[in-house]
């Protein structure tokens, strides 16, 4: 799916200042919302409910449950609105010595519309929509069970359908597809025109009757359909514009296993956003516009471009016809069969029809000017394509793409199916990547990289494709039958994008990127906000299906891979997983069709048993350890954050619990394993053990409580000898002691206690972990009224890690571990002002500039040194130059991430708006690097407040984009003045965005800020 995690945190955070806590979550609660909310997933809906059921009654009962909430929090009203106001004054004292920073009103400057008109536009909005609402959802609503019967209950069954544009009743009344047509074969021709960014398409759809019906329905959005026939003979197209359908009824009935023909000849827009078939543009070396279009049909926008049953379970062969200028070249799925010279001079690419069964998401085309470099790997041609003058950075993507491709056809054991694969580096598109079949469509950022450029940013590019390629067969191959089951393709997706690289690139070292996204994705999954891995019901709205793609669905997905695979007997997990591909190749499945396919072929017990534990059940497990001499017992309960410490007893999972001690536990071999089915369980062990350490490198998704006794004796190894544990374990230890402080099961004197060991730690993972917790403590105190904490959290941070962060080289460094090492201490350093960090960095800055570029900084260092000259006005602007004029991409990321860390973020939040220099692709990059430093973190949410209906036109609303500008914004908040103000603007929203589940997230997340604040100022101050 489009694979976006990379770009916009993961990769990110570490970087700008360690802050993938932050975002996800650490401090955050439980709203009262819980059952309702949560289970809403959820067996207690009549199912006749769920189908008419528009969003809105989803927000209803979260609304409800935040209502709930106000009484409880009156009580901390005045003090927290004290906060507030010294929160104020503080920003307006600090602003004329250490920044330009005032409280600016969002950047009118650059936002065309002023405030009147928005404030009225968005009123006209809301009441259009809603009255537009009222009478779309009226209809159905009646026809349910128990929605809002009683007043309708005498309404004549006329009313149970929709009424479509021309006012004739439309024949259908949900949201899915009727299942009694099957299309089997498009056959598509499109013209588009980049002069006046419109299309013409025609569109024939082969389909067989499976149950005799007297009506065809099937998706359209935004297109105007001129003619129809069916069997050739002209039919009236009646459309439903809210649901996106359209349909043909008839008198008598189609009859079961008849194959019918429907044409549809239409017009339309190229889309100005990034789904659907849209126009792109960007400025070429000599500064002239340069237009393209290109297509992002995943989720739901392959209705966008012609006329389709766009569900993923409708699956069907696909003819492509492309008519273009001969200036462009166009590409699709499939290889080019021929092309014609029409009678206006124009020419037409027909490709060969594809020879697989594919979903309408993964249909794809481009028309631009590109250049491209190619290999044959096993009988596939691999091309690389990109805008020309970027032709000499496809080389790395190339190589690493071809040598992927063996490895998957190899381990497998089913060869990609098409004769070519197309990886295309489009100049503008939102997701990081889309795994169209045969037809790859990228980032420019997250294809394109010089040949000498560092590893680390190699790695990203590597991590990318290796995900893409893994989707051909999961996902491509394999589909999910809907997105409630999306972690089908996007959990493998990203559980192979690891495997892969570490197995065929170990120099990469993949390893500790992907512990990074587990402790991600558990931050987000110990939320009560969070959804299951495999929804059970629910998700059928756009907003829902976009909601889909977060970290749950990829990097838990990932996750519980990864601890089932390190559960079960060598091979046995690859064994299981080829015979669900080779069951299933071509078609849909559902998660418990997995599990079978593995059952079959496993020899132990039931993993079916265990993974429905996983998969059906939000969050994760707490095990906490108590024992007695040679006697250990394990507890289990739901590692769930909230404000009211009450322990979360009712969800059980099967637990592979792997456990290593004293005695030996560095080694594979030493790991010893046991099965926690219950909520209790004993274990025996050597009286003579000093310690045991749970979560052998940390692959099963639970964080452990040793216990007063159990942590003591873990620190005490550790500072003894810190390599009595694997780098892994370490970080795991890093990991959970933080978790338990949020979950107020330990001190943060015991959290402290622990990083003592750490002024001995050189390791990659233990470090970063330790330095990104301690920075998102930083960083929240550093949003609130507390100057001298805010001092004392630096003088500790720079008091235990200070010595390592000088010691670190300036020169090229050739490890990607040392890289990622060395950058995550010095951007940390030079952020909190380090002198000798910075004067570095400045020094390295200075030789790159006065050698007119050519003296290259590292690159795992460009985004420090470029983060600490955007501090100058000169060093600002001489760096938004580069940006402009420079191809590299790597480079290009980095120098926006430094303008994006300006103490001045009114100027890079209106450069992008103004566009031209800077894509509005980057805006949730903006924005999130923004929001982390002091300066930045008001003004933008000032400016997403303000902006919300312009945001969501380009990015839309439940998308990852929008997910990312949500938390960013509103994670680092911490009072109650800042909860009201979030939760007032998000329910002003209603259909805009109010339901969505990260707004739930936020609310949750400052809750619990809130709470962690409460609770451990007193310790910080005594203990920092
Ligand atoms: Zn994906």
């Amino acid at each position: 799916a489009p694979y976006q995690g990379l770009l916009i945190e993961a990769e990110y955070s570490r970087a700008s200042l360690p802050r993938n806590m932050i975002e996800n979550s650490m401090f955050e609660e439980e709203p009262d919302v819980v059952d309702l909310a949560k289970d809403s997933t959820f067996p207690a809906l009549d199912p006749d409910e769920v189908v008419y059921e528009p969003r809105s009654s989803r927000l209803l009962v979260r609304g409800l449950g935040e209502n709930d909430l106000d009484d409880e929090e009156e009580d901390y009203e005045s003090s927290a609105r004290l906060l507030g106001m010294s929160f104020m004054n503080r920003s307006s004292t600090r602003s004329p010595s250490a920044s330009p920073y005032i409280r600016q009103a969002p950047p009118r400057s650059c936002s065309r519309p002023s405030a009147r008109m928005l404030v009225v536009g968005v009123f006209i909005l809301v009441l259009v929509t809603s009255m537009a609402m009222v009478l779309y959802f009226l209809p159905g609503c009646t026809f349910t069970k128990t929605g809002c019967p009683k007043a309708n209950s005498s309404t004549p069954m006329e009313l149970v359908y929709p009424k479509s544009t021309t006012g004739e009743m439309f024949p259908w009344n949900e949201l899915r597809l009727p299942a009694s047509v099957r299309p089997v074969n498009y056959d598509l021709s499109l013209t588009p025109n980049l002069t006046s960014m419109t299309f013409t398409g025609r569109t024939i759809i082969n389909m067989i009757i499976q149950h005799n019906t007297k009506r065809v329905v099937l998706h359209s959005s935004e297109i105007n359909i001129i003619k129809a026939t069916f069997q050739s003979v002209e039919v009236k197209v009646l459309e439903y514009k809210p649901w996106q359908q359209i349909a043909v009824s008839f008198p008598g009935d189609l009859k079961e296993g008849q194959v019918c023909v429907l044409t549809l000849d239409y017009t339309a827009n190229l889309s100005h956003t990034y789904d659907g078939f849209y126009n792109s543009s960007y400025n070429d070396k000599t500064g002239a516009k340069r237009v393209l279009a290109a297509t992002q049909f995943e989720p739901q926008a392959a209705r966008k471009a012609f006329p389709c049953f766009d569900e993923p379970a409708f699956k069907a062969t696909f003819l492509v016809r492309i008519t273009r200028e001969p200036e462009y070249i166009a590409l699709s799925n499939m290889p080019k069969a021929k092309t014609t010279t029409l009678p206006s001079g124009m020419l037409e690419d027909e490709f060969e029809q594809t020879s697989v069964n594919m979903s309408t998401y993964l249909v794809a085309f481009i028309v631009a000017n590109f250049t491209s470099i190619t290999r044959n790997v096993s009988n596939t041609l691999v091309s690389v394509y990109s805008v020309p003058e970027k032709k000499e950075h496809t080389q790395y993507a190339l190589d690493t793409a071809s040598r992927l491709l063996q490895f998957y056809n190899t381990v497998f054991d089913i060869d990609y199916p098409l004769r070519k694969l197309d990886l295309v580096a489009i100049p503008d598109f939102l997701a990081g990547a889309m795994e169209n079949w045969g037809l790859i469509t990228f980032r420019e950022t997250s294809l394109l990289v010089q040949n000498q450029s560092s590893l680390l940013d190699k790695q990203l590019i590597a991590n990318v494709v290796a995900h893409e390629l893994a989707h051909q067969w999961f996902g491509n191959l394999v589909t999910m039958r809907w997105w409630n089951d999306l972690w089908l393709s996007e959990g493998f997706a990203t559980y192979w994008q690891y495997a892969s690289l570490m197995t065929e690139f170990p120099q990469l070292y993949l390893g500790n990127v992907f512990l990074e996204e587990r402790f991600k994705a558990m931050a987000k999954d110990s939320l009560n906000s969070s959804h299951p891995v495999s929804v059970s019901a629910q998700v059928t709205t756009p907003e829902q299906v976009s909601e889909m793609f977060d970290s749950i669905t990829y990097e838990k997905g990932a996750s519980l891979l990864l601890m089932l695979n390190s559960t079960l007997p060598d091979g046995q997990f690859r064994k299981g997983l080829l015979e669900y591909l080779r069951q299933y190749r071509g078609s849909n499945t559902v998660t418990d069709d997995l599990w079978n396919s593995i059952t079959r072929v496993a020899v132990q017990e039931s993993v079916s048993d265990m993974m429905r534990t996983w998969t059906l059940q939000k969050g994760f497990p707490l095990v906490t350890v108590s024992r007695k001499g040679g006697e250990v017992t394990l507890t289990q309960e739901h590692f769930l954050l909230s404000t009211d410490n009450t322990t979360h007893t009712s969800s059980l999972w099967h637990i592979p619990v792997t456990y290593v001690n004293d005695s030996c536990s560095s080694a594979p071999s030493c790991r010893q394993m046991f099965t926690l089915r219950n909520k209790t369980a004993t274990l025996k062990v050597s009286e003579s053990v000093k310690w045991l350490k749970l979560n052998y490198m940390n692959t099963g998704f639970y964080i452990v409580h040793y216990g007063d006794e159990g942590w003591t004796a873990l620190i005490d190894a550790l500072k003894t000898d810190v390599s009595t544990l694997t780098p892994h374990d370490r970080a795991s230890l890093i990991h959970n002691i933080f978790s338990l402080s949020r979950l107020g099961r330990v001190s943060f004197r015991q959290v402290l206690s622990l990083l003592d060991y750490t002024t001995n730690e050189t390791e990659t993972a233990p470090l970063t972990e330790a330095l990104t917790q301690l920075s998102s403590v930083y960083r929240l105190l550093d949003k609130r009224p507390e100057l001298r904490l805010v001092a004392r959290m630096k003088a500790y941070i720079l008091g235990h890690f200070g010595p390592l962060m000088d010691s670190q080289d300036w020169g090229v460094e050739e490890s990607v571990s040392s890289q990622e090492r060395r950058s995550a201490l010095l951007e940390l350093a030079c952020s909190l002002g380090r002198k000798n960090c910075t004067d570095q960095a400045t020094a390295l800055y200075e030789q790159w500039t006065n050698s007119n570029q050519t003296n290259r900084i590292p690159g795992d260092l460009q985004r420090v040194v470029f983060s600490v000259a955007a501090q100058s006005d000169s060093g600002w602007l001489s760096l938004l130059d580069t940006y402009r004029l420079t191809t590299y991409d790597s480079e290009k990321r980095k120098i926006l991430q430094a303008l994006a860390s300006t103490q001045d973020p009114r100027r890079i939040v209106c450069t992008v708006l103004e566009g031209g220099i800077i894509h509005t692709q980057e805006l949730p990059l903006v924005i999130s690097t923004v929001s982390d430093g002091f300066a930045g973190h008001l003004f933008v949410w000032d400016f997403v407040k303000e902006s919300w209906d312009r945001i969501i036109e380009k990015f839309p609303v439940g998308s990852y984009s929008i997910q990312s500008i949500v938390k960013s914004t509103t994670s680092q908040f911490s009072t109650q003045t800042h909860l009201e103000e979030v939760q007032g603007f998000f329910s002003s929203l209603k259909e805009r965005g109010s339901q969505m589940r990260s707004v739930q997230e936020a609310l949750e997340t400052i809750r619990l800020n809130q709470h962690w604040m409460d609770r451990n100022l007193a310790t910080l101050r005594d203990w920092l």
